[in-house]
């Protein structure tokens, strides 16, 4: 029998191949075409940008979407920018990762524990997906909760993924589930399912403003470790 990292690669390999969202695929092509002149001699990977870490993970980290010249250059979900540093800095300190950076898919980095993925795998533009293109992804989050079986927390970063995370643990539950988002709230809907934290998102928005400190976060992964 196929076990839970075999059939996280099949799903990875249909989302990669996804084209369901004409504007998404028109978006993420166009950035790969003109880039941004600190990576002109990178070839970006310019395709939806699957989940990756630990297939029997307790912790699922939900972002926004891949960042247009972070995870839609490199590949990797939350690699390569300033919220991918933000991120795994705090992931690191809280001992969820194998290291404190994350810059290119190659780069070593291991998540313990933690599986990592954004509500919607293509870089929208302006950081803002359409309703639609939501729908459209969210069966994917969908499969990645049902595969991942050992998850028992899931964690949203910012209020997009956590309306997502949501959605997807209602057709878990198969009834509506009702929750605010708030940071460093959880919300534990019953004891079948996943507990949800919310945190705000590791953007520049919010790192730069101090709306969301290094500290803060890791105080939150480190309340999320105590239950896994
Ligand atoms: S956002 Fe999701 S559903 Fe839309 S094209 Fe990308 S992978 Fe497919």
């Amino acid at each position: 029998m196929e076990g839970a990292g075999e059939r996280l690669a099949v799903l990875n390999q249909q989302v990669i191949a996804c084209r369901l969202c004409p504007r998404l695929v028109a978006y993420r092509e166009k950035v790969g075409r003109t880039k941004k002149p600190a990576f002109a001699h990178w070839d970006y990977w310019s395709r939806p940008v699957p989940g990756f870490g630990d297939p029997l993970a307790a912790l699922l980290i939900v972002g926004l979407a891949p960042a247009a010249h972070g995870g839609n250059r490199t590949g990797r979900v939350f690699t390569g920018d300033s919220s991918a540093r933000f991120l795994m800095s705090a992931l690191h300190e809280a001992g969820l990762a194998s290291q404190a950076t994350s810059e290119h898919a190659s780069d070593g980095l291991e998540l313990y524990n933690t599986y990592i993925c954004a509500a919607v795998r293509c870089v929208p533009p302006h950081d803002r997906p359409a309703p639609e293109e939501l729908r459209n992804c969210l069966p994917y989050l969908v499969s990645e909760l049902e595969l991942l079986s050992n998850i028992k927390v899931v964690l949203a970063l910012g209020r997009f993924a956590f309306r997502a995370c949501l959605r997807a643990l209602e057709q878990r539950a198969g009834r509506r589930l009702e929750a605010t988002f708030a940071h460093g709230a959880s919300h534990s809907f019953s004891p079948s399912l996943p507990t949800l934290f919310a945190s705000y998102h590791p953007s520049p928005r919010n790192t730069n403003t101090g709306r969301l400190t290094r500290a803060s976060l890791v105080a939150l992964l480190l309340e999320v470790r105590k239950l896994l």
